[in-house]
Formats: structure tokens, sequence, C-alpha cells
């Protein structure tokens, strides 16, 4: 006799499904709304939390609809519960390798192979940690990383930014609209961000380096309160007092799956037209895992519907 949840994977398994999502975050949960809206039959695949990064922010200010903000979590649960009550299947597993094909791609995952007339990648990224601890237990409490999403938190605050690329210049040079002080750790002591930028840093009074030092450790009590710094040359260690800390040392995106089948940009992240599509006719990918994405849930969740909008008129040929 066979369980509920092996007969529910034997009839999926010999479904063909017009559309495939990989990934349920913004992107991938709203692109599975716009396709079972226009009664496309869709299967999301996710192999983590439904609702993708964004369930771990603890708010979000910025997400349109909701003026008094809304937790990451309960966000996801929305737009999950919008999207299955409209038709949308959902299989917890790990998409592990595909197989395009003309009409006829073919998605394996942890759970068994899946067939599709189309696949709206929508897989996300990671940003990268600094693997200190303090990082984990103060998310949402002082540690963040992204500035647009909680800059405006720390009106008058003392905040430091860790990296030293264009991204960190870029995060120091926003959140010097709101803080009073922005220190840009970095563990050397030439940054690699463009000139451009270093220029910009360099002019505003309220950014200062910290060259040469790595954080040790995160500190606090419920929410930061200082950071351990480092010296990389001399081993010193020195105290940070401050009410935030923005980690900015890149992001990984989960590509892996699509290495030598899609075209890549030099970071990982997938290349798409302007209307979501892949160079591969009915491969599509949507939210942070594309090339130049904004990395915010509502431009992900904005390609999400893009995408499926695209799929349904490939699909309609
Ligand atoms: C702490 C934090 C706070 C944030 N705060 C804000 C904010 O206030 N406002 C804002 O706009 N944005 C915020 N963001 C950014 C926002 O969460 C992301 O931009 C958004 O979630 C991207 O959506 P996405 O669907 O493209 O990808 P993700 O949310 O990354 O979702 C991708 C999903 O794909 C799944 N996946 C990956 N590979 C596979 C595979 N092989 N098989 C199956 N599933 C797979 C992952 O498990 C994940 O659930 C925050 C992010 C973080 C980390």
């Amino acid at each position: 006799m066979t369980s509920g949840r092996a007969q529910l994977l034997i009839e999926i398994m010999s479904k063909n499904y017009q559309v495939v999502i990989i990934g349920g975050g913004p992107a991938g949960l709203t692109a599975g709304l716009y396709c079972t809206r226009s009664r496309l039959t869709t299967l999301l695949i996710e192999k983590g939390i439904i609702g993708g990064q964004i369930a771990n922010a603890e708010r979000v200010e910025n997400y349109p609809g909701f003026p008094q903000g809304i937790s990451g979590i309960e966000l996801g649960r929305l737009i999950y519960e919008q999207a299955v009550k409209n038709g949308l299947e959902i299989l917890l597993a790990e998409a592990i390798k595909s197989v395009p094909g003309q009409r006829h791609n073919l998605v394996s995952t942890s759970e068994g192979d899946f067939t599709a007339d189309s696949i709206i990648i929508a897989s996300g990224s990671q940003f990268r940690k600094l693997g200190v601890p303090g990082e984990d237990e103060f998310v949402g409490k002082g540690v963040s990383y992204c500035a647009i999403c909680d800059g405006p938190l720390f009106k008058g605050k003392t905040l430091a930014v860790v990296g030293g690329g264009d991204a960190a210049i870029t995060e120091a040079l926003y959140l010097s609209r709101f803080a009073s002080s922005v220190k840009v750790i970095h563990r050397r002591s030439l940054l690699r961000a463009s000139k451009i930028f270093q220029e910009k840093a360099a002019a505003e009074p309220r950014i200062e380096f910290i060259w040469d030092s790595v954080v040790t450790q995160i500190e606090g009590d419920g929410v930061v309160k200082q950071l351990r710094l480092k010296n990389t040359r001399n081993a010193k260690i020195s105290v940070l007092e401050l009410a935030g800390v923005f980690v900015a040392i890149g992001a990984e995106p989960s590509s892996a799956l699509w290495q030598g089948l899609l075209p890549l940009d030099e970071g990982g992240y997938i290349n798409t037209d302007e209307v979501m599509e892949t160079q591969v006719p009915g491969i599509f990918a949507a939210g942070d895992i594309r090339h130049n994405s904004a990395r915010q849930a509502i431009t992900a969740a904005g390609d999400g519907a893009t995408a499926a909008i695209s799929a349904e008129r490939f699909l309609s040929f």
C-alpha cells in the first residue's frame, strides 16, 4: 500500500505541467499566482522555506499595500495563500538537474522527475555572511544585509558597513542619509569599489573608514550594541559601539543547476531580456537570480508576474 505522500508524488510525476517554477520566494509565488490565474497547470518546487529570503525580514516597510509594515514571514504567507487559493501546486523538494528541450523540459528533483512545457527559474540568491558569533542571533535586530530595506530605521544612529566593493560603498552612501555616522570596515587598506564611488564616499563627512580590520564578534543585549574588531596587521582587538551593522560582502546566486545550460553573467546570475526570457525559448528567470536585479521583494514579485505573462504568451503559440 502506498502512503498519502507517495501517492501524491506518483500523481504529480505522471503529469506534464505547462509551467514548473523553481523557488518559492516572492518571485516564484507571484509567478505561480499569475500562471494559475491564466489556467496554466503549474507546479512550484521549493527546497526550503515558502516565502524565500523575505521570511528572514523582521519587518518589511517598503512593500506596497502595508502602510504599517508587515513581518517578512507574514508577507510570504499571504502571497503563498493567494497563489494556492488560485490552484498553485507546491512540492517541497530540491531541483537538482534540468534538461531543457523544445517544449519538453525535464526537471529532476530530490523527490523525482517532472516534465514541463516551460520553466520559470526563481531560485534567488543568498547574501554572504561574515560567519562570526552574534551574526545570526542579531539578524533583524541590528544586523542587516540590505540598506534600502533597513536604513531608514536607524535615523541619527552610528552604523557600520562591512566590505570594500561597490555594494559596500553604495550601501554606506545610502545609509549616510539617515545615520549620524557610518564606519566602513574593510579588511584591506585599499577599496575594490570603483573610483567614482570612492570619491563620493571620501567627500561625505559622515563616512569614515576603518582599514585593515575584520569583525570577530557582534555583541548586544536584545539588539546590537557593539562590534569586536581585529586589526589584520597587528592583531589588536578594539570595540566599536553602534546601533547597526550592514554586511555587504556579496551574494551567491542559486544558479549551479544552470551552468553550461544558460548564459550566466560573471557573478553567476542569469541573463534575461526585458520580458524575463533567457536565451533558451520557454525558459524564464525572475527575481534576485537575474542579472542586475534590484534585490527587493517587490521587484522580485514584479519579475515573477512578467515571467508568468511571458510564459503564457510562449505557450499560446
Ligand atoms: C534579512 C533580510 C531582510 C530583507 N528585507 C527586505 C525588505 O525589507 N524589503 C525588501 O523589499 N526586500 C528585503 N529583502 C530582500 C528580499 O527578501 C529578496 O529580494 C526577495 O526575497 C527575492 O525574492 P526571490 O523570489 O527572487 O528569491 P528568494 O526570496 O531568495 O527565493 C528563492 C527561493 O528559491 C529556493 N531555491 C533555491 N534553489 C532551489 C532549488 N534548487 N530547488 C528548489 N528551491 C530552490 C530557495 O530556498 C528560496 O526559498 C530582505 C532579505 C533578507 C535576507
